[in-house]
């Protein structure tokens, strides 16, 4: 531990010693990162960064004094109710990412359970394959979770969910699509199990929130999962992963304003006044809300219909690469731009030295398991690499093929 030294420095020699700090990450902007950082391109970069200049000081805590944070967040998340299929109803929140729109579901879930059902014990129904984040907000509120294995192909299966849906249910869960393998849940199925003992069904759309809505307007076969589908209560959808905006924003959406009132909190017994808290945060950055509203101003739709066919056609040259390569095969039927890869049986590849031997050309996954494999978020970020990936990669695989690593960690998020 050492101490904060007793002289400030000037500030290019600040910003010197962070530049150097920062050359060991992950250099996202040469396309050789499949996930984590999302890039829609110089013009993208260019409205967030100004966009961020002008919001870098502003507090959303109080809205009255911040007016225009309330007509961001409105804005956005009008755009965004639209995009999914809501109506005059449908209302929601601005939250600093997929995790704590997921929070926020699950509150208000649980809430309504117990105010409109009188539930005391509530519980969550979801596949195996249910973000991370279901467990934090089980394990932060005080929910059981019911956890369903899934089919073989890694969709949820609605029939074994269907056995655990009960009187005390207060949340089932589908994904559109799921992250570890990037499949569709039959969320019109799920929906109805929600409905038919009134619990909530939040469908979790950080990954295709912002892709599904214009690969429908490419023409792709995407299956019903927004608003259209009777039963759906909640949606996440992270505009900071595929909707190009910068970290730190996403949106929750409920299907009507009363939905909404459940996540809220507000308290009149403080000495410091009326407060009213809409999610999980206090004392509020403006800046990402400010650049998810320019860059979407900045996109319109056609922005996302063109970023979304590259991503599509980047995503479609890394499947039918990785299904042409002898030994590595694509996890599920993923149609959209998540892919899981893993050995074929009996082929001798450690999946974990192949992402060593990719990493050291400079290709960056993440890792995952059961079975091992190596997951990519595609996005516009990786346009014009994926030949040479996929050449590193035959050239990896036969590299790799019969040897293998001792390392078998799989972290994906880390506590410091
Ligand atoms: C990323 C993601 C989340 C969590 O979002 P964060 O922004 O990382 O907090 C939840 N669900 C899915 C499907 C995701 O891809």
């Amino acid at each position: 531990m050492a101490a904060l030294g007793q002289q400030g420095r000037p500030v290019d020699e600040v910003i010197a010693e962070l530049t150097e700090k920062r050359a060991g990450d992950v250099k996202w902007s040469d396309g050789k990162t499949f996930g984590m950082v999302y890039d829609g391109g110089p013009t993208v970069q260019a409205v967030a960064e100004q966009a961020a200049r002008l919001y870098l000081h502003e507090n959303a805590l109080n809205t009255q004094a911040f007016p225009s944070l309330r007509h961001i967040q409105s804005e956005v998340v009008g755009w965004t109710a639209d995009l999914l299929n809501g109506d005059e109803n449908t209302s929601g929140f601005l939250t600093s990412g997929g995790t704590e729109s997921i929070l926020c579901g699950v509150l208000a879930a649980r809430k309504r359970a117990h105010i409109e059902r009188g539930i005391t014990e509530p519980e969550m129904v979801l596949p195996e394959t249910a973000h991370a984040a279901f467990h934090k907000a089980a394990d932060n509120f005080g929910l059981k979770v019911r956890k369903i294995p899934v089919h073989a192909d890694y969709t949820a299966d609605v029939e074994a969910m269907a056995n655990a849906v009960g009187p005390n249910t207060a949340l089932v869960v589908g994904s559109a699509p799921q992250y570890p393998q990037g499949v569709q849940d039959d969320i019109p199925a799920i929906a109805a199990l929600a409905k038919s003992v009134g619990a909530n069904c939040h469908v979790d759309a950080c990954m295709g929130g912002f892709v599904l809505p214009f690969a429908e307007r490419l023409g792709r076969g995407v299956q019903p999962w927004d608003f259209r589908v009777d039963g759906v209560t909640t949606i996440s959808a992270d505009i900071h992963k595929l909707g190009y905006a910068p970290k730190g924003v996403s949106v929750i959406l409920h299907d009507t304003k009363e939905s909404r009132k459940y996540q809220t909190f507000v308290f009149d017994g403080w000495l410091g006044g009326f407060y009213a808290s809409p999610n999980m945060q206090g004392t509020r950055s403006g800046l990402p809300m400010a650049c998810a509203w320019a860059v979407m101003q900045h996109l319109g739709t056609d922005g996302y219909v063109e970023l979304t066919q590259q991503t599509l056609i980047n995503a479609d040259l890394m499947r039918a690469g990785i299904v042409g390569i002898d030994g590595i095969r694509v996890l599920g039927d993923s149609q959209f731009h998540l892919i899981a890869m893993a050995a074929e049986s009996g082929s001798g590849i450690d999946m974990f030295a192949l992402g060593d031997a990719l990493l050291a050309k400079g290709w960056y996954h993440d890792r995952q398991t059961p079975p091992d494999n190596l997951h990519s978020t595609v996005s516009n970020t990786n346009t014009g690499v994926i030949e040479n990936y996929l050449a590193d990669l035959t050239e990896c695989v036969s590299a790799v093929r019969g040897t293998s690593t001792a390392d078998r960690s799989t972290t994906y998020a880390t506590l410091e």
